[in-house]
């Protein structure tokens, strides 16, 4: 797709990214609606996004996210980025469909093409990774270039996960041409925790349960323990991941309560059991290697149905 070519007679471009935004989504967004206003000066653009964490907000444009989801009229183009289907887009899903032109760029397996024109790279290690190939070097700034940098430091666990490519350490070499301080965005927003963060990682580690012969391990963290910690969805990032590292373990799961009797899911996978699939059973989805969903009952039952579904794939 020649993103250029497609909003060539677009005034009001829109953007979004998928509900409870993580490195990559912020970062994708931010860093087209920087590249669109070097490209397009004379078109208003806008993002919706659900509110973002303040450990983003060295990223241009941070303050111009809007999280009321409200438009005076339906969008030219309007632009959706690493969201797998259309609900994912969340409240900004309605400013997606009444748009004039309705383009996607994404990396997740299970996108099924949603969008007029789809720009879908499975084998990408981000929206960020897919949306530089797609840019003109003229307009890619270091605002631009800091902002996809961020996305791919997230999505690839800093440069680990088997996502990254060839063409992924290219990228980065040429990202950091720009000259910000790459060292600093990696431990301020992938590594940094604050003192609670800790806390209810180390809590969250303290009470796992490994299952499955060890292949499978597991933590809940329930609202009780939220409030007590005084702690929301955004401190658990990389609890799972910590869970993963567990010698002999293929899966980790972690969750936390949404609701009475409903959680939201994390997977995790070494690569022998695709948690896409599994996720996809339970009405969530993702990558192979990171997936999740939300669902209904107690902890136990949670974990009796997804082990169902893991243990036909480790048999
Ligand atoms: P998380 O475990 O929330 O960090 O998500 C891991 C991956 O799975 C990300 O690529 C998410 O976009 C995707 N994902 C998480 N939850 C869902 C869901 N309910 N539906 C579809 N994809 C999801
Ligand atoms: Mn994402
Ligand atoms: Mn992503």
């Amino acid at each position: 797709m020649n993103l250029l070519e497609e909003i060539k007679e677009a005034k009001r471009i829109g953007i979004a990214g998928h509900v409870r935004p993580d490195g990559d989504c912020v970062g994708s967004c931010l860093a087209l609606y920087k590249y669109l206003q070097n490209a397009r000066p004379d078109a208003s653009i806008k993002v919706y996004l659900e509110p973002v964490t303040a450990v983003f907000s060295f990223l241009y444009g941070y303050e111009d996210l809007d999280s009321t989801f409200a438009a005076d009229e339906p969008f030219d183009v309007f632009i959706a980025l690493d969201a797998g289907d259309s609900e994912r887009l969340g409240d900004a899903r309605e400013l997606f469909l009444a748009a004039g032109k309705r383009l996607c760029f994404d990396h997740h397996l299970s996108n099924t093409g949603y969008a007029d024109k789809n720009e879908i790279k499975p084998e990408a290690s981000s929206t960020c990774e897919v949306l530089f190939t797609h840019f003109e070097k003229e307009y890619i700034d270091q605002d631009v270039a800091k902002a996809l940098y961020t996305g791919i430091v997230h999505d690839t666990g800093v440069f680990q996960y088997s996502c990254m490519s060839r063409e992924t350490f290219g990228i980065v070499g040429e990202l950091i041409g720009y000259g910000f301080d790459a060292a600093k965005i990696i431990s301020e927003s992938f590594y940094e925790k604050t003192y609670v963060q800790n806390q209810i990682l180390g809590r969250a580690l303290l009470e796992s349960i490994l299952f499955m012969d060890g292949r499978c391990i597991a933590s809940c963290i329930d609202r009780r323990m939220m409030d007590f910690y005084g702690v929301t969805s955004e401190d658990f990032d990389g609890i799972v991941n910590q869970l993963l590292v567990t010698k002999g373990c293929e899966v980790a799961i972690f969750m936390y309560q949404t609701g009475t009797l409903e959680f939201k899911v994390s997977m995790r996978s070494k690569g022998n059991v695709n948690v896409a699939e599994v996720a996809s059973y339970f009405k969530g989805g993702g990558h192979a290697r990171a997936a999740g969903c939300t669902m209904m009952g107690t902890y136990r039952d949670v974990i009796n149905n997804l082990s169902k579904h893991i243990e036909k794939q480790l048999s």
